[in-house]
């Protein structure tokens, strides 16, 4: 099996990376090299995640090590069931585990008291664990076969583009995993919203794939952590994050007609109605590029296409990326969130 040996750079290679085809032969090799320390990049209906068993600190250090990762930043633990929470986390309140029951398994972080067995490299030191029973069943199946829960960070060098296409976690970090699970694209396309379940009210640290309006209508009225009065306390919540390396720039709803781009630029537009507005402006054509993120209007098509159209803009050679916000509704919160951490502020 592949072995983890130092390249030249010092950081493990994995001269043996294999992607495999979700068979359940391949579904319980994954789950077993899990098992046995190696890493194993897994799909999950948000973004790929880089994953490790969360009690084996080589392995979840290798997990830092791969993605160049700050240590000051914690993993989000995935099991295969609410019975697994009990291993990593403590369940506070009657109104928690109502939360687990009536939105998982789905896009929903729940940071909760963590339990001693959790390393401190997982968690930062905090005490606190941030737990997900992920919707992809490729992904459970694995962490079942593992019989382990499963640290997972996004499968991208820390603060670039995420990965929603088995092929950008080989592509961005190749040779420093042991196995890819091929589970293709992600429907969703943008990470999972994180939400501090340890006290009331619940606070949202981070918008992403589990709409607010879905989590109100269970928990009522939850604060939504704001990063104009608040001190980061996640570094999900770092004004730069999930960034390409081309310049975006951040436009408000409708407002591409009010950027004047230098060189070869590409235009972000959200749907249709945009790119029509773009066009009758008569400044369409300062643009080499226009790429529409939601050709049927919704926000949810736009979160699934968002790192994948990203990534590709980020190879296009382009000088500039111009891209309009969503309207702040649904998953528009989080593609939203992310292009203001990708862009030039
Ligand atoms: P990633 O999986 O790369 O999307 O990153 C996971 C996010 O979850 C990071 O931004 C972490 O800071 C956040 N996170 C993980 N554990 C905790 C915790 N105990 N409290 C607050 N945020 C957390
Ligand atoms: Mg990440």
């Amino acid at each position: 099996g592949p072995v983890a040996e130092a390249g030249p750079s010092g950081v493990s290679s994995c001269p043996t990376m294999e992607i495999l085809k979700p068979s359940e032969e391949n579904i319980r090799r994954a789950g077993e090299a899990l098992a046995r320390g190696l890493l194993v990049a897994i799909p999950t209906e948000t973004v790929y995640g880089l994953g490790a068993s969360a009690f084996d600190v080589r392995a979840v250090a290798r997990v830092f090590e791969a993605k160049n990762r700050p240590v000051f930043d914690p993993l989000i633990v995935h099991v295969d069931s609410l019975e697994m929470v009990d291993r990593v986390a403590t369940i506070p309140s009657p109104r928690v585990r109502a939360l687990m029951e009536g939105l998982w398994p789905g896009p929903l972080t729940l940071i909760l008291p963590r339990r001693e067995a959790v390393p401190d490299l997982v968690t930062s030191g905090l005490p606190t664990v941030a737990v997900r029973l992920p919707a992809n069943a490729i992904a459970r199946a694995v962490i079942a076969a593992a019989g382990l829960p499963v640290a997972a960070p996004s499968a991208n060098p820390f603060g670039y583009l995420s990965p929603t296409l088995p092929e950008h976690v080989a592509r961005m970090l190749g040779g420093r995993v042991d196995f890819i699970v091929d589970g293709g694209a992600c429907p969703i396309g943008v990470e999972s919203t994180i939400l501090d379940a340890t006290k009331e009210p619940f606070t949202v640290l981070r918008p992403g794939g589990m709409p607010l309006e879905a989590i109100e209508e269970l928990a009522g009225p939850v604060e939504v952590f704001n990063r104009s009065v608040a001190r980061p306390t996640s570094p999900g919540q770092l004004p730069s994050h999930y960034a390409p390396r081309t310049p975006l720039y951040l436009f408000p709803s409708g407002g591409l007609a009010e950027a004047r781009p230098v060189g070869r630029a590409a235009a972000l537009l959200f749907d249709p109605a945009s790119l029509a507005a773009l066009e009758r402006s008569g400044r369409a054509a300062a643009f080499a590029e226009l790429r529409v993120l939601a050709p049927g209007g919704t926000s949810l098509e736009a979160a699934a296409a968002l790192f994948a159209v990203l990534h590709e803009l980020d190879g296009g050679g382009f000088d500039a990326i111009c891209a309009e916000r969503l309207p702040e509704a649904g998953l528009g919160r989080a593609v939203n969130d992310r292009l203001y951490k990708a862009s030039e502020k």
